[in-house]
């Protein structure tokens, strides 16, 4: 399914912290202002979300306190389809239309995650939101987000981060030497170690040549500015 138009596409990964405004569970204030942000974008920009869970659940944490690590990732996924619908209900109090494909079935709150009906939805201005990540133990949102922008041919992932504005050649809040970078290549974040992703998730972005954006929430207008394609944050390119 090639795209049929030439309309800007992007993959907006949210992660769970976003949601919570760094606590558990969703703040209905925080999601709000960004729905508000996406809704002032559809018509100019075709934008697919995946969402996060770390406002819920981490299947590692959960298994470092014994459980199985397979059924904690489910409960991980599980939280993802809670800010979904979190999403959703703002988006849609916004006036924009909006799908929630989950990567596990639920009927009754999802969509199954169709990838050219999907891509359907963007084209007609409806914002598609993927929930439960990959349906897959093992796995992170950030490699989802990677793998979702590759299927449906979004132009550029989005990292949307909290409490950092970019990709710095040190922790910022901790080496006050750090520098903010303009552009970064993946082999140079691999090399330094830099994880403004997963792994998994730069090596599948560096292999398929897709570039990503990592900019801060913190900013009024932040996320419209970076669906918008302006240069803000970071660009990390293969
Ligand atoms: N998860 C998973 N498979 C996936 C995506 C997520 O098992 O394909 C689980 C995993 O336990 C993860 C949790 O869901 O810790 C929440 O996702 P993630 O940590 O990626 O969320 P974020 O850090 O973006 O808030």
């Amino acid at each position: 399914a090639e795209k049929s138009n030439h309309r800007r596409r992007v993959l907006l990964k949210l992660s769970g912290e976003v949601f919570g405004g760094g606590k558990l569970g969703v703040d209905p204030d925080t999601v709000r202002g960004i729905a508000d942000q996406i809704a002032s974008t559809v018509g100019t920009v075709e934008t697919a979300i995946v969402v996060g869970g770390g406002n819920f659940f981490r299947g590692a944490q959960l298994a470092e306190s014994g459980m199985d690590r397979s059924r904690a990732d489910y409960m991980g996924m599980l939280g993802t389809v809670m800010n979904c619908l979190a999403l959703q209900d703002f988006l849609e109090q916004a006036g924009v239309e909006t799908r929630v494909q989950s990567a596990i079935s639920m009927a009754q709150v999802a969509e199954a995650y169709i990838p050219r009906r999907a891509i359907r939805h963007l084209e007609k201005d409806r914002v598609v939101i993927f929930g439960a990540g990959a349906g897959l133990p093992y796995f992170s949102t950030d490699t989802v987000a990677a793998q979702r922008a590759l299927e449906v041919h979004a132009d550029e992932v989005l990292m949307a981060k909290s409490g950092v504005d970019g990709v710095y050649t040190a922790d910022p809040h901790k080496d006050p030497t750090a520098r903010k970078l303009e552009t970064l290549t993946y082999d140079d974040a691999l090399r330094q170690n830099i994880r403004v992703m997963d792994q998994t998730a730069m090596t599948m972005c560096k292999d398929n040549k897709l570039a990503m954006r990592v900019f801060g929430m913190e900013g009024a207008g932040n996320v419209a500015s970076a669906v918008l394609g302006e240069q803000i944050g970071t660009l990390v390119t293969a």
